[in-house]
């Protein structure tokens, strides 16, 4: 029902090398060049000149994380203690409209701490037990949440109940991984290392990890040495369809956080683990699967290469790509900058400075669906800026107005990306538009294109968002905008449902 758009960047270009950074119509994340002169002791080696993308930073043998579950108040005493050790925690929030959650202050203090924030829907339903627009509303509008009240990206998810499965319809993992992918989202560290496979996706495309607990309210230490063994031979042997990727998780009901903290101290400072959260992972593992690296010439003893990746804010990556040069090398320059050097031809990678994640997010909603016009609002966070959307379900279009009330006009192009329920087939339309002038207003309209008419998904309310990505006299910026709205002929469609 849903194949896989989403091939990788790699294997799309992988076999038309000449191609570049022409993207293919399946390629589904904007992407971005940079050049990078290496430079090798002699021109045989530089003749040979190769890179690949290194499924880890740079030395290390397995990325290991926690996982913690649900807007619970002990999250960051818990990201206090796996500081304290050297870990890091992915925080996995469903509500965030009340407390510090409401306005940030919780996830802020998290990040602080070097913890990350993923989503868990909004209000933790079975997924399984809701209809096809409820599903997609509470992952998509969860995700818009939690970024607009923490100001961070957010690319993790994990299942409430780990329910993805349904006895009445096969196509349930499907629709889940579907609805996932369609709200933005790239990945998380379920039980199941082979999540991405479960969900019908792309392991380039959803990123999983080796979840394990140690008993939630009493860790034992046992149970953590027993599965790292597990986890570290299947990381040897290369069995995960996630990559090298452990996390202690689950539940946040540690009474005694000192006995908690006694237990990971065992296994603290390894120097060849990663201790990174899961938007780090899942943002590391999906461009070091869809960089694509193309040697464009050879003078003397220097090879250049056009480095085409993913953009930043595509996937939430901070971090640099590790990546292994042929033998021979001696330095690799990347936009005038020497890259940092670790031994044996490896290098890191960082994104242009010109290119960096969102530090402005904001969120305006629609919920009664008004013309675009009537509906046009700023966020607080960015006050010079407002956006809207409607759903022309007659017109079968979206409608989006985005009005630059500052004084200055926006730098560079802004990239507009609707995202759609599961009763139209292309669930997300990307569109880069030229940049608004000072005081300029302006009206997209997007086609949705074709429907599925299975009359399931007209039950319930559509959902539908767009995320603008763009950069102000501020800095890096996302706005989102939503719409809801009622099918058009609901009651028919129920009528239809319930014939026998
Ligand atoms: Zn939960």
């Amino acid at each position: 029902m849903y194949p896989n758009r989403a091939k990788s960047l790699a294997g799309v270009l992988g076999v038309l090398p000449w191609l570049g950074c022409i993207a293919a119509p399946e390629v589904v994340w904007r992407n971005y060049e940079q050049t990078l002169l290496v430079t090798y002791e002699t021109p045989e080696q530089a003749q040979r000149a190769a890179l690949e993308a290194l499924p880890l930073p740079p030395g290390k043998r397995v990325a290991f994380s926690t996982r913690w579950d649900d807007s619970v108040p002990s999250g960051v005493e818990k990201a206090e203690v796996l500081a304290e050790h050297g870990y890091k925690g992915t925080f996995y929030l469903n509500k965030v409209d009340a407390g510090g959650y409401a306005d940030g202050s919780i996830m802020r203090r998290l990040l602080d701490l070097g913890s990350s924030v993923g989503a868990h829907t909004c209000t933790h339903p079975y997924l399984t037990k809701i209809d096809a627009n409820a599903m997609f509303r509470e992952i998509l509008l969860n995700r818009i949440e939690i970024e607009s009240r923490g100001k961070v990206c957010v690319n993790s998810f994990t299942l409430p109940y780990m329910a993805y499965e349904s006895e009445t319809d096969s196509n349930m993992p499907a629709k889940i991984g579907e609805c996932l992918v369609r709200a933005g989202l790239h990945g998380g560290d379920e039980v199941w290392p082979d999540v991405a496979s479960r969900f019908k996706r792309s392991p380039n495309e959803w990123i999983g990890g080796f979840t394990f607990d140690i008993n939630d309210t009493n860790p034992k230490l046992s149970e953590f040495e027993t599965n790292i063994g597990r986890g570290l031979k299947a990381v040897e042997t290369g069995e995960f369809e996630c990559g090298p990727h452990l996390s202690l998780g689950i539940h946040n009901w540690q009474p005694d956080m000192q006995k908690f903290g006694a237990v990971i101290a065992t296994r603290a400072n390894n120097r060849d683990w990663w201790y990174c959260n899961a938007n780090e992972y899942v943002a590391y593992r999906l461009e070091a699967l869809n960089t694509l690296f193309v040697k464009k010439s050879v003078t003397d003893c220097e090879a250049t290469f056009t480095v085409c990746r993913l953009l930043p804010f595509e996937t939430g990556a901070r971090l640099p790509l590790g990546i292994r040069a042929s033998a021979g090398v001696v330095t690799a320059i990347a936009d005038g900058h020497t890259l940092e050097a670790f031994g044996g031809g490896v290098f890191t990678l960082p994104h242009d400075a010109a290119h960096q994640l969102p530090i402005h997010i904001g969120a305006v909603f629609n919920k009664a669906n008004l013309e675009a016009e009537a509906a046009l609002e700023a966020d607080p966070t960015l006050p010079g800026f407002a956006i809207s959307l409607h759903a022309d379900l007659a017109g079968n279009r979206l409608v989006c107005v985005l009005e630059n009330k500052s004084e200055t006009a926006i730098e560079g192009p802004m990239a507009l990306t609707f995202r759609l329920p599961l009763k139209w087939k292309n669930g997300i339309f990307r569109q880069d538009i030229a940049p608004l002038a000072a005081g300029e207003q302006r009206r997209i309209e997007v086609p949705m294109g074709d429907v599925d008419n299975n009359h399931i998904l007209d039950v319930g309310v559509f959902f539908f968002a767009v995320q603008c990505d763009f950069v102000t006299a501020e800095g890096t910026s996302r706005l989102y905008a939503t719409a809801e709205a009622a099918p058009l002929q609901p009651n028919a469609v129920a009528a239809q449902i319930d014939q026998p």
